[in-house]
């Protein structure tokens, strides 16, 4: 029989890589906390309305990256291709309008059925901050403040751009999106099929193509910057305001746009060219729109979402964890001492490597193999006097310390 492989587009996390995970989650962790955002989960699967609700019927999304299936009980289900969606049925169904200003961090695993590449996969896994509830331009400064520190802490915001636009209100986008149909429509014949199918139904998204005559187009298309109404320009104008009050570097991007339907006002993405063409490490915008079109009161919110994996590929390696003692018994009485002792000391606190056999010789090179800051050697002798021998395992020094002062001298510094 073959060997069974993983499912294309997905992959393993072996614990090296972790350490790298896990070093972008505690980061993005620790930072939203200091902006008061609460760590918070939803289930990985949704009812596909979830998504196919708020992520308009023409996106990319719906139309061809969806995980679905109808489980056994006939139930049309998707994995989550994004987490927005989600938490904003969690703030609906657990009533929490009288908590707002609502915000959260989240992390978990994406699916998308992607063409799998450097930096794109199938199963991936994001961090995300959502701000429910705040109608204010400082909820956007706020937002992106999160996402500029997180990347500084993570060693990756010298990497990146922070572009941003305004999607406008309803009005600005209605406005706006009759002379985009006409621009395109006089340009038919040069529009890929899927651009072509999304003219009449949402031209804004046509920005957003991947397509190489799709974007030929683009330079000359009408901006919907002419189109904002006086109200959504000075929200735009006060988010700009802000950022440079808290000292964040922009560039504003008039074609930026957003992939799915619920954005107005804001847009943004942190952008870096060291990925290749994915270039896009960070990405949001403001969803006054979305909790209403889930059935929920109208309630304003803005948030954005990170690749873990493309910040990952970007971020320095992490600082390495507390190194463990290793404990060497030599004899059978030794060897049932150690189980006590390893217990007791990993108990205070301390990482203890302890093997299941070998000689002293072969302990000692394991030990120094995990790194160990100390090895613990136990003989009959020293087991006699209720003593070990310690060897720092840097200097070489050993010295003789009795068992009962073991965890004081090894303790971590806390
Ligand atoms: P792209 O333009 O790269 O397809 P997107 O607009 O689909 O991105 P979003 O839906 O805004 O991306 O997701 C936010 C972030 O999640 C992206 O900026 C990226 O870092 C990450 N991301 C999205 N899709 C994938 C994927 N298939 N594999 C890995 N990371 C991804
Ligand atoms: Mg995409």
């Amino acid at each position: 029989m073959p060997p069974l492989q993983p499912i294309r587009g997905t992959h393993d996390i072996l614990p090296d890589e972790y350490a790298r995970f896990a070093q972008v989650v505690e980061t993005a962790r620790a930072v939203s906390r200091l902006y008061g955002y609460r760590e918070m989960a939803t289930p990985v699967f949704e009812t596909t309305e979830v998504f196919a609700r708020t992520a308009g019927e023409t996106s990319d999304v719906v139309m061809k990256q969806m995980y679905s299936f109808v489980d056994r009980g006939g139930d049309p289900l998707t994995l989550r291709p994004e987490y927005t969606a989600g938490i904003c049925r969690a703030f609906i169904t657990n009533g929490q309008q009288q908590n707002v200003p609502f915000k959260v961090f989240a992390w978990g695993p994406m699916f998308r059925y992607e063409r799998p590449q450097k930096g794109r996969f199938r199963q991936f896994h994001q961090l995300d901050i959502e701000s429910i509830g705040a109608a204010e331009p400082g909820a956007d400064v706020e937002v992106i403040a999160v996402g500029a520190d997180i990347l500084e802490r993570l060693g990756v915001l010298k990497d990146t751009e922070l572009l941003v636009n305004s999607l406008g209100d309803p009005e600005s986008r209605a406005a706006h999106r009759k002379v985009l149909i006409d621009y395109f429509r006089a340009h038919l014949a040069k529009l890929s099929e899927d651009s072509k199918s999304r003219l009449e139904r949402n031209p804004l998204r046509i920005f957003d193509s991947k397509d190489d005559g799709d974007r030929a187009l683009l330079p000359n298309a009408p901006l919907l910057k002419e189109y904002l109404t006086p109200a959504a320009r000075d929200f735009f104008a006060a988010v700009l305001k802000g950022l440079d009050d808290s000292g964040i570097a922009y560039r504003i991007d008039p074609h930026l746009v957003r992939g799915l339907d619920y954005y107005t006002h804001t847009a943004f993405e942190f952008v870096t060219t060291r990925l290749g063409a994915q270039g896009t490490v960070l990405a949001g915008g403001r969803y006054d729109g979305l909790i209403g079109e889930l059935g929920g009161p109208p309630t304003p919110g803005i948030g954005w979402a990170a690749g873990i994996e493309r910040l990952m590929m970007l971020a320095g390696d992490p600082p390495a964890g507390p190194r463990p003692v290793a404990l060497v018994p030599m004899g059978e009485a030794a060897e049932r001492k150690a189980l006590a002792l390893a217990r007791e000391l990993r108990r205070r606190g301390i990482a203890v490597e302890l093997d299941y056999k070998g000689n002293m010789k072969r302990r000692l090179q394991r030990a120094n193999k995990a790194h160990a800051r100390a090895a613990i050697i136990l003989g009959d002798n020293e087991l006699a006097r209720g003593m070990a021998a310690v060897k720092d395992l840097d200097s070489g020094e050993q010295k003789d310390v009795s068992l009962d002062k073991l965890a004081d001298i090894l303790a971590p510094v806390a």
